[in-house]
């Protein structure tokens, strides 16, 4: 079992009372490098979801100034620095992330809590400059109301910390879902957030199993907008469930991010990013390249690159300083990613680098080795779906209209990336490519400064920048005659 301070209770919190005892079942949580069971946590119900929901609609109606919630959003951020090495030992011990990775994801975290404390100015009421129509107009952004934040399991941190930022910056208050699979970091980031002074009611945590739960936030009519992170499947079923209600959603769902290597791009710089992109969280962030395109002329010498950097790799435990890729976050996981790799090999493509982890002598737990394919065709699972996996799949291409088509091919639209020295190449790429986030020359993924989400089947609304708070907000104009 685990045991630190940010961790008091393993259970979720309405109005300020931490509601373990409240629950019959409980939730088992287990590292995924290891299978120890780390926590029980609560098994919350639908009525419990239902009073978190109507202690933040009390909480909303109190309201609160921009100057107290820049103190709480900047104490939030002030709190995650300082049990830095804390939170991230919670993260990778529930995540499997090599340690390195988390500690970078608590800095990623308070960066949100610190950039939406710097941007509450945006909420101003603007004036349009003269009369119309006989009627001074202005327009005003009011907070919306009660949110329900859903959140996934591979940044259990910093997802958490991305939609809880901006819903507090716009005077929202909050009923939080984390992932059944890493509640713990959740559970330590409200304890960091208790300590603000917070009002309580303005956070409540509910944890348990997720339909239940998301029924209830769906139904419930005092929840204005509900912000969710997670697979295409479940997100339409939220905007079926939230019909009824017209709720305002923010959707990030899943991606299929091609990464164009084009004949003039420099190869050094596109495999250090394609590695550094890829290899993140084993290969489990929506932002992860899944097919990489790469110029004929080109292909061979990136692959032998890639294959060096690639067999240097170490997997492993992530508590383990040595380890640059951990486990998958379990064997369902495990088994997606093995299906790809082996509908790729049945139809022909070829494996350059990875073991088989079929080899019947080697448990491999939930610890997929990375691969390198190549040969890959636009029919074959790894390239239709997310793999989620420390697996680079390579395809050829000749042309630029090709590689623009190829990329395209796909119902998601979240990231892309392309390498070109040719700036007139890479803008009219950019024009042409429908993925909410275009990295040109760069892996780079999402910032706080930034709006971040997806096109397509891969979602709408955004998270980070000023459009970010926006998703929190309805908007008012007001013409007075
Ligand atoms: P993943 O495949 O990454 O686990 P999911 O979409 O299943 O993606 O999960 C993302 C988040 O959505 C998790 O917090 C999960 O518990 C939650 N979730 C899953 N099913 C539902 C549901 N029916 N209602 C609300 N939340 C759900």
């Amino acid at each position: 079992m685990i045991q630190s301070p940010l961790l008091p209770h393993f259970s979720g919190c309405i109005q300020g009372r931490w509601a373990g005892t409240l629950s019959k079942g409980k939730l088992t949580v287990s590292n995924p490098a290891t299978g120890e069971v780390l926590a029980k946590v609560s098994d919350m119900s639908g009525s419990q979801t239902a009073e978190a929901v109507e202690a933040a609609a009390r909480a909303v109606k109190i309201g609160s100034s921009a100057a107290q919630r820049q103190a709480w959003l900047n104490g939030i951020a002030d709190g995650l620095l300082a049990n830095r090495e804390e939170l991230a030992k919670i993260i990778t011990l529930e995540q499997g992330k090599p340690l390195r990775e988390s500690q970078v994801e608590v800095d990623y975290a308070a960066g949100f809590f610190r950039y939406f404390a710097t941007c509450l100015d945006h909420l101003a009421a603007r004036n349009l400059d003269s009369r119309i129509r006989g009627a001074q107009w202005s327009v005003h952004h009011r907070p919306a109301g009660v949110a329900g934040l859903i959140t996934p399991w591979n940044f259990p941190l910093a997802l958490m910390a991305k939609k809880l930022s901006a819903a507090l910056a716009a005077d929202c208050a909050v009923v939080a879902k984390p992932a059944g699979q890493t509640p713990l970091s959740a559970i330590a980031l409200w304890t960091v957030a208790e300590r603000t002074g917070i009002p309580s009611g303005r956070m409540n945590l509910v944890l348990g199993r997720a339909a239940p739960i998301g029924r209830a936030l769906c139904l419930h009519p005092a929840v204005q907008v509900i912000s969710f992170t997670g697979s295409t499947e479940i997100g339409q079923w939220l905007l079926k469930m939230t019909a009824a209600h017209v709720k305002r959603l923010a959707l990030e769902l899943g991606g299929n991010a091609p990464f164009i290597v084009f004949e003039d791009a420099n190869l050094d710089v596109a495999v250090e990013s394609l590695i550094a992109n890829k290899f993140r969280c084993a290969g489990q962030t929506c932002v992860c390249a899944n097919r990489v395109y790469a110029h004929r002329a080109i292909r061979a010498r990136l692959v032998e690159a890639l294959a060096g950097r690639i067999s240097k790799l170490r997997v492993g435990n992530g508590m383990d300083p040595s380890s640059d890729i951990g486990p998958l976050i379990n064997r369902a996981g495990f088994k997606k990613v093995s299906q790809h790799v082996a509908d790729a090999l049945r139809r022909g493509a070829t494996r350059v680098i990875g073991h088989s982890p079929a080899l019947p002598h080697h448990d491999w737990g939930c610890f997929y080795p990375p691969t390198l394919l190549t040969g890959v065709r636009q029919e074959m699972l790894v390239f239709q779906e997310e793999t989620f996996g420390p697996v680079v799949a390579v395809a050829d291409f000749v042309s630029e209209q090709d590689a623009v088509s190829l990329a395209n091919g796909t119902p998601y639209g979240l990231a892309a990336y392309v390498f070109t020295r040719d700036a007139e190449r890479a803008r009219r790429c950019a024009e042409q490519l429908h993925f909410g986030h275009l990295a040109i020359n760069t892996g780079t993924g999402p910032i706080p400064e930034a709006p971040f989400g997806g096109m397509k089947r891969s979602g709408f609304g955004r998270e980070g920048g000023e459009e970010g708070l926006v998703e929190f907000c309805e908007v008012q104009t007001i013409a007075a005659g």
